[in-house]
């Protein structure tokens, strides 16, 4: 699954034009919805019959609003990028944000723990690349339980898929998932940050694979049978790339 984006739509707010993507939500409730995401995305979530003049004026209602929180967004990864593992620095696990904590400890060994919304590292060495290496031990092994779990649930709810696959973790640069021709799933240990539904649909997505391997209409069906708002979902996790993938 590549991580990109769809087609826009576009905005013009004084000298600032602001794209942002239209998700047609199956089942939504109500009124037009508009997201701003971590890399500064706007992505808008409209109930299915809602027409596309309609959506523009919601959001041309809300241009203002819409970018002052790009505005923020810009600011905040200033703030977040480049990482320095020390402690104050934000992580994310499962849509939470968590504030790293970096204790010197006797421990030559070093843990990760997460304890009261802090992502604890205790270690002897706290130099920045022995908290990253713990770091990313950590999400790999929360990545290599969480996923299992959630394959299994998936496999056993969608009834053309037999069993469970096998899988592996495979750190990829622009990819959240892959399917081999043989029907091994490759699955991203940054997946694990990202909130569940973004999750579900990555292990949706892969494994609808193992029954049709590229993205034709046959694909698309069995996915939107699995998951009717998928298009909304996946704007959200692209709007959240970039801050998943920094390590
Ligand atoms: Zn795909």
């Amino acid at each position: 699954m590549e991580i990109n984006r769809t087609i826009m739509q576009t905005l013009s707010y004084g000298e600032e034009r602001i794209r942002y993507q239209v998700c047609h939500v199956p089942d939504r409730e109500g009124k037009v919805a508009i997201h701003v995401h971590p890399d500064g995305s706007v992505q808008v979530d409209a109930p299915m019959d809602t027409e596309l003049p309609e959506i523009k004026a919601a959001v041309q209602k809300r241009a203002r609003w819409v970018m002052g929180h790009i505005e923020k967004a810009r600011e905040l990864r200033e703030y977040v990028l480049p990482r320095e593992y020390v402690s104050g620095e934000s992580y994310y696990y499962q849509k939470r944000r968590l504030q790293l904590k970096v204790v010197r400890s006797e421990d030559a060994k070093g843990s990760v723990k997460l304890h009261r919304g802090k992502l604890m590292v205790e270690s002897s060495d706290v130099s920045p690349a022995r908290v990253r290496k713990l770091l990313l031990g950590w999400y790999r092994a929360r990545a290599q339980d969480y996923f299992s779990r959630r394959l299994k649930d998936i496999t056993a709810r969608v009834p053309c898929l037999a069993e469970t696959p096998e899988w592996r973790l495979l750190t990829m640069k622009k990819q959240w998932g892959s399917c081999s021709p043989k029907g091994v799933l490759s699955l991203n240990p940054n997946l694990v940050k990202a909130p569940r539904e973004c999750i579900e649909y990555v292990l949706l997505h892969e494994l609808c694979h193992l029954q049709e391997h590229n993205h034709n209409p046959r694909f698309y069906r069995l996915l939107t049978e699995q998951m009717p708002e998928w298009k909304s979902v996946k704007a959200k996790l692209d709007g959240m790339s970039e801050l998943l993938l920094n390590e």
